[in-house]
């Protein structure tokens, strides 16, 4: 047990009160040490529910926002999920404790610097069931399709249809979508390759840059 313990089991016992988010999401979330992912100055305010800058001009997202996300997604062991936007490295961090030793999270980020700082906390924590790349993301990631999950976290101008491509039938894609306004979308793709989406709610994220994303 770290010295920020009992600050991470009040963070997870608010969102479960407020939130009703799973066991299995609290599991996962009491389990990845947030404060290793945030700046070390800012280590303190780790465990409070809201975005931390992380440099580069990107975010960490709030707890709540990994939470609901991972909820929405209806993650199960073993899957293969793609994440699009790894920047501190902690909603993959909690995704890869919720599909286990048999599952594999793919984290695509386009700002190298933040790959590999993420990278680096895996491996001291030995979380060896992520796979981090740099590249644009708003692509996918073609060598390790097809996924059974796809979220993304920074907003897109719409779907990406490449990574709709990468997507499993009766897979699910999470991601937010919009400019000024931004929602959230579930989106499905039913065994017959058909798509549903629907809209969560509004949302505010940082934008997706690169070739299916917005312009840099
Ligand atoms: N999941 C992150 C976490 O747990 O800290 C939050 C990520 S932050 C809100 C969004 C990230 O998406 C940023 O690091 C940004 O650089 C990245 N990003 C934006 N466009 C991208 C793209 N086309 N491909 C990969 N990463 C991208």
């Amino acid at each position: 047990m770290d010295e920020y313990f009992e600050r991470r089991k009040r963070m997870v016992e608010r969102l479960k009160d407020e939130l009703k988010i799973s066991e299995k999401v609290a599991k996962a979330m009491l389990e990845v040490p947030r404060h290793l992912f945030v700046p070390p100055h800012m280590r303190r305010e780790a465990y409070n529910d809201y975005p931390l800058p992380i440099g580069y001009g990107q975010t960490i997202s709030a707890p709540h926002m990994v939470a609901i996300m991972c909820d929405l997604l209806d993650l199960k062991e073993g899957e293969r999920v793609l994440e699009v936007g790894t920047g501190s490295g902690y909603h993959a961090a909690v995704v890869s404790r919720i599909v286990g030793e048999e599952g594999l999270v793919v984290t695509v980020e386009r700002i190298p610097e933040l790959a590999e700082t993420a990278k680096k906390i895996y491996e001291s924590l030995c979380y060896d069931n992520i796979k981090v790349v740099v590249g644009d993301g708003s692509v996918g990631y073609e060598e390790l399709a097809p996924y059974d999950k796809i979220y993304v976290t920074a907003s897109a101008p719409k779907i990406p249809v490449k990574l709709l491509a990468q997507l499993k039938n009766g897979g699910r894609m999470v991601i937010p979508v919009g400019d000024f306004v931004q929602h959230l979308y579930v989106v499905d793709k039913d065994e017959y390759g058909r798509v549903k989406k629907r809209s969560w709610g509004a949302v505010r994220f940082v934008p997706l840059i690169g070739e299916e994303g917005f312009e840099d």
